[in-house]
């Protein structure tokens, strides 16, 4: 396929999942090494464990925090970095929790699921960390024990971030999907939110998936080989 050129239009969008960190070695929620095969979540992912045991969940999230400081960005998310720097109007809306594309110097419109270097409280406040170990786990305001600022099981979405994801998402000429199964909802929706909006739609994935239908232009391989190759500025 012949790269693309970002300068031919105004307003794009990267939407990335879970497979735009398989390179880096992020750990994987599910399937063949993932968390959730090690892991029980009901102990370790929703509210239910944190009001049972704060402790040992927040040790589980610095243990996930430890591990994902441990890997670093690919030339994706670099790359990635350097086509927004060349046009802003380029938006990143990721599923993922991890931070990589901030690591990489990027900007991220929409973090759809939180967080892991976030913590917040009921009360409102927000903290941003950037180390394994939590600065502090109890809130300044209301003394009240921070949680981790990610979407559990169980927990309905940020509507105010999903919004703003679906605002750019509804204005896109051009959306990249990239190393998204498009099976976890309601994120998923995003993709025919930009295929109604008509959007120039084009997935980057290892595999097909159950929304590639959706894409007239499926590029199959790996985030970190074909975005630099294919996305030029
Ligand atoms: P998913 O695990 O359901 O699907 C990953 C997709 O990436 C698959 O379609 C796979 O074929 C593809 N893929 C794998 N390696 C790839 C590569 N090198 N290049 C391109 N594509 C590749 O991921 P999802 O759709 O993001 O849904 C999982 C949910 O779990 C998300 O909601 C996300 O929040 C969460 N999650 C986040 C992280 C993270 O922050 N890094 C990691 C695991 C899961
Ligand atoms: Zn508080």
């Amino acid at each position: 396929m012949e790269a693309i050129r970002l300068s031919e239009y105004e307003r794009v969008v990267f939407f990335t999942g879970a497979g735009m960190s398989a390179e880096c070695g992020v750990p994987t929620y599910r399937g063949r090494g993932g968390i959730w095969a090690q892991y029980r979540w009901e102990e370790y992912a929703c509210q239910d464990a944190f009001d049972a045991n704060p402790v040992k969940v927040l040790d589980f999230h610095e243990q996930r925090r430890g591990k994902v400081l441990g890997c670093q960005p690919h030339s994706g998310h670099h790359h990635l970095a350097a086509l927004q720097a060349a046009h802003p109007s380029i938006s990143i809306v990721t599923q993922n929790t991890d931070g990589m594309h901030q690591r990489a110097g990027a900007t991220v419109a929409a973090e759809l699921h939180g967080s892991l270097w976030r913590l917040r409280c009921a009360c409102g406040s927000r903290e941003d960390l950037a180390a394994a170990s939590y600065a502090t786990r109890t809130c300044a305001v209301c003394g009240a024990t921070l949680r981790p600022d990610i979407t559990w099981f169980g927990d309905g979405v940020n509507a105010e971030v999903f919004g703003r994801a679906q605002s750019l998402i509804e204005r896109a000429q051009l959306f990249v999907a990239v190393g998204t199964s498009g099976i976890v909802y309601p994120a998923a929706g995003m993709i025919p939110l930009a295929r109604q909006a008509g959007a120039r739609m084009i997935e980057v994935n290892v595999d097909d998936t159950e929304l590639s239908p959706l894409f007239t232009e499926r590029l199959r391989g790996a985030a970190g080989e074909l975005l630099p190759r294919l996305f030029l500025a």
